[in-house]
């Protein structure tokens, strides 16, 4: 059974320093004049100036919280391992137009030039549960905007036809277009997208910038009791991808979204490591699965990190590929011939976990607020 031993008081010190920065964001949809107020976003504001980047931290307009709920199904989707592409956007960036995204579409094997609003808009309706309130679809548009003008200052281009970016939620980010989600849902499908464009216009242009680049803005479906960092998952070490504690947990409301089940006989447990070529878990059929199956070690935000099956070590991310568990947080139960793992969360954990922004969405946080408790550190500016 998991135990989990590592404090947090790192991750609290983070969680409340980002909160003091959220206080610090101000924004604002227009770009001339560019009112600051305050002395953090004073600061931002100036450092962004300085540099002559096209980005600025600006004054933010209050506007009317729209708390209405709608209801649909959503695929959920494995957000990229984006860190591997970590490239900074170049010093021509303000001469930049990022108007229009080129955008190569899987599905039917072209790529198209979007406006760039109508294309965070789709990845948006397909990547953020669609019953998410009004503050939580804004901070995920602001986290797909960041990452399309990330990769539109990269040269990924050959990985895509020519194009910019791609819909591969593997590769790049899902993508649903207005006729799609209208198709697949009707009326409903409508309200989803008026709502998610309505989060995209009150949002546009905004991006999020770390020392004045556009940051990897990765995120995920859900975590347990915290998000992870990019360095345990994917190894690359970045500022403000770190741990920091996240709140769906705390939020009935979400918990039966979070927290899952799943079961498999020891016939079916075997098959699925047979299946990968380790026939060694074999001599294991006729025994007690506490026998030849132990977790041997947790990650720095309490994920499992390593396993021993069959004396063999396989890590918390193998494992979950193997069973085609929600994520690598997870107990394990034992009966006589059924093992059941009880995972919380979905998805990597690292960056935004978007029940988390739901959570605090729903206890009345602004976008701006949730943006800087999944990533620490990082202002708001406009392109
Ligand atoms: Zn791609």
């Amino acid at each position: 059974m998991k135990k989990r031993t590592l404090p947090r008081v790192i991750m609290t010190v983070i969680t409340l320093f980002a909160s003091c920065l959220a206080v610090a964001y101000s924004v604002k949809m227009q770009t001339d004049p560019l009112p600051v107020s305050g002395v953090y976003s004073d600061t931002l504001y100036n450092r962004l100036s300085s540099v002559g980047t096209s980005a600025s931290a600006v004054e933010y307009d209050e506007y009317e919280a729209d708390d209405t709920y709608i209801g649909a199904d959503k695929k959920e989707a494995e957000p990229t391992s984006a860190v591997a592409r970590e490239a900074p956007i170049d010093g021509t960036r303000n001469a930049r137009d990022y108007s229009v995204v080129k955008v190569f579409n899987h599905r039917t094997k072209s790529v198209s030039d979007m406006p760039l609003e109508e294309y965070v808009a789709c990845v948006v309706a397909a990547e953020m549960p669609s019953d998410s309130p009004a503050e939580a679809f804004r901070a995920q548009a602001v986290a797909v905007r960041t990452l399309a003008v990330k990769y539109m200052g990269e040269a990924k281009k050959s990985e895509h036809m020519g194009a910019d970016i791609c819909t591969d939620s593997g590769h790049c980010q899902s993508f649903v277009s207005y006729d799609e989600l209208t198709k697949k849902y009707g009326e409903r499908g409508k309200d989803v997208f008026q709502r998610v464009e309505n989060a995209v216009n009150s949002t546009r242009g905004l991006i999020l910038l770390y020392e004045n680049q556009p940051i990897v803005a990765v995120f995920h479906a859900s975590s347990g009791a915290s998000t992870a960092s990019s360095k345990e998952v994917w190894g690359g070490s970045l500022d403000y991808l770190v741990s920091v504690e996240t709140a769906e947990l705390s939020d009935d409301s979400l918990r039966d979204r979070v927290i899952s089940e799943v079961s498999f006989t020891r016939e079916e447990f075997i098959s699925k490591f047979e299946s990968k070529g380790f026939n060694d878990i074999l001599q294991y059929k006729d025994s007690p699965f506490h026998t030849f199956i132990s977790v041997k070690e947790l990650s720095e935000s309490g994920r499992v990190a390593s396993t021993v099956i069959a004396g063999r070590s396989f890590s918390g991310k193998e494992l979950r590929a193997i069973l085609g568990l929600r994520s690598t947080d997870f107990e394990i139960g034992f009966e006589e011939n059924k093992i059941t793992f009880i995972t919380r969360g979905y998805g990597h954990g690292v960056g935004m976990s978007q029940l988390g922004a739901v959570a605090m969405a729903n206890k009345g946080e602004s976008f701006y607020s949730i943006l800087a408790k999944y990533y620490p550190g990082t202002i708001i500016g406009i392109i």
